[in-house]
């Protein structure tokens, strides 16, 4: 199936998947829709940027418009469980985009914001409620909603649920659902604990796959600089004045991190935002507005409040932190390779970071090219970097890098991480040449000046 019009799809439904752009259906939704159409239950490994919302989306509203039957009062149709509130809304925004016109009312429910307008919404009762778990639960207890006539469950980001701990809020949801439904099951990853989770949400799926967790990163030029903690700030400050990045995404361990992020920034009058779980649902909404229409160049964000932002034309994603769960690495750059676009990936990576880059190293198998610090920069503690991130040939990245010492291992565990960095100080400098894929050495710039070559650990040849 290369063309929309080779689905069972409604003819309106065809036409506004033409209207919106969409020309050629996403491995995902060349395998999903065909056996979404025919009723049956599926369980899709895929990452988000893959299409799979229309994946889950089409199929369904056109099983909603086939049977055009009225929601009764407090019930809906379809239910979308999402983890977060961002993706919630996102995904309720697209579904409407889907079906525009066609008489279907679809709505989100989140915490966060009152909970009457929702209440009120649901008294009427709706074909599609996307809702994160804990918002529904209490919708539920407070009898504005049941879930029995639910024809059509769709769970998503499954693994992120699991991650966010609402396995018990699903496990509670279950037994209110209708034996006699369609359920499609999305998840970036599939370990054990999912897939016994499906287990409980489906009957005889099909499963579907699509690109593993190395495909993603493959298409983004990965970059990795070694920098101690304290540094990072200012040469986060130094890029941005460098490289003027379009839009750029900033993935911090911390609220605190990200918030000291935005604070540094501004500090050398660079306007930027933070997205995170203690920002109210309006500041959420206006930063995450504000990056979308090009007001602020620039969103700060921790993984969880990432997770729903649906950004095309992301160019650069920075792991100011280093994530501590690999798959997050993949998430996070997977943000500048949506609807398969690519773009740039910087990892700052201190010291007791190295563990993390490693399992990410592992988990993708992709090794991300090395930018040497620029000058005016404390080398951090040396160890060995290369010889151990990228097995036994360093010389295949450059210049054997000359390191002192013997490895040092303490800084292995998978606990404690630092804050979201360090003191910023300012100052002029550093970037590396965005976009330049080459086989030389890659620096971080000051300005347009290159930084003298250092044949120091890391450099290229
Ligand atoms: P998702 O994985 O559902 O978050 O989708 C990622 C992005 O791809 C969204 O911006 C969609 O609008 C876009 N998209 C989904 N399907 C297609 C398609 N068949 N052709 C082009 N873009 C698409």
């Amino acid at each position: 199936m290369t063309n929309f019009s080779d689905f069972a799809l409604a003819e309106p439904i065809q036409k506004l998947v033409a209207a919106g752009g969409y020309t050629t259906p996403s491995p995902i939704q060349q395998q999903a829709i065909p056996p979404a159409l025919q009723g049956k239950d599926i369980l899709g490994i895929a990452q988000t940027g893959t299409g799979k919302t229309a994946a889950f989306s089409l199929p369904s509203i056109h099983h909603l418009l086939n049977d055009k039957r009225r929601a009764g009062r407090y019930e809906c149709r379809m239910l979308v469980l999402a983890p977060t509130r961002e993706l919630a809304r996102q995904i309720a925004d697209s579904m409407t985009g889907y079906s525009k016109g066609l008489g279907l009312f679809i709505t989100s429910a989140f915490g966060g914001v009152p909970i009457n307008r929702q209440k009120r919404i649901l008294e009427r009762g709706v074909d599609v409620l996307v809702a994160t778990p804990g918002r529904l639960l209490d919708l539920i207890d407070q009898r504005f909603l049941t879930l029995s006539k639910v024809e059509i469950l769709v769970l998503d980001e499954a693994d992120q649920m699991l991650d966010l701990g609402f396995i018990v809020p699903l496990k509670k949801i279950v037994p209110m659902l209708p034996k006699q439904r369609q359920s499609l099951f999305f998840s970036a990853t599939m370990p054990k604990t999912i897939s016994q989770l499906a287990d409980q949400f489906l009957t005889n799926p099909i499963q579907v796959s699509v690109a593993p967790q190395s495909t993603t990163a493959e298409r983004v030029d990965q970059r990795v600089t070694f920098i101690n903690q304290d540094d990072k700030q200012r040469l986060l400050k130094d890029f941005v004045n460098n490289e003027n990045p379009d839009h750029m995404l900033v993935f911090t361990q911390t609220k605190h991190g990200a918030d000291k992020v935005v604070k540094n920034l501004m500090a050398v009058g660079i306007h930027s935002a933070a997205i995170h779980g203690n920002k109210s649902q309006p500041q959420r909404e206006r930063a995450l507005g504000d990056f979308k229409k090009g007001k602020i160049n620039i969103l700060v964000a921790t993984d969880i409040a990432a997770r729903g932002i649906d950004v095309d034309g992301i160019t650069h994603v920075i792991n100011f932190d280093m994530p501590n769960v690999s798959e997050q690495y993949v998430h996070r750059i997977g943000r500048t390779a949506r609807a398969g676009a690519s773009g740039i990936s910087y990892s700052l990576v201190a010291p007791d970071e190295r563990q993390f880059l490693r399992d990410v190293v592992k988990l993708t198998g992709v090794k991300p090219d090395v930018i040497a610090l620029p000058e005016g920069y404390d080398e951090p503690p040396r160890e060995e970097v290369a010889a151990r991130i990228y097995g036994q040939k360093p010389k295949k990245y450059g210049a054997t890098p000359t390191r002192n010492g013997p490895p040092k291992n303490k800084h292995s565990a998978r606990k404690g991480r630092p804050g979201g960095g360090g003191t910023g100080r300012g100052g002029p400098g550093s970037g590396a040449g965005a976009g330049a894929k080459s086989d030389g050495p890659k620096h971080w710039n000051n300005g347009a000046k290159s930084f003298k070559r250092r044949q120091v650990r890391n450099a290229d040849a």
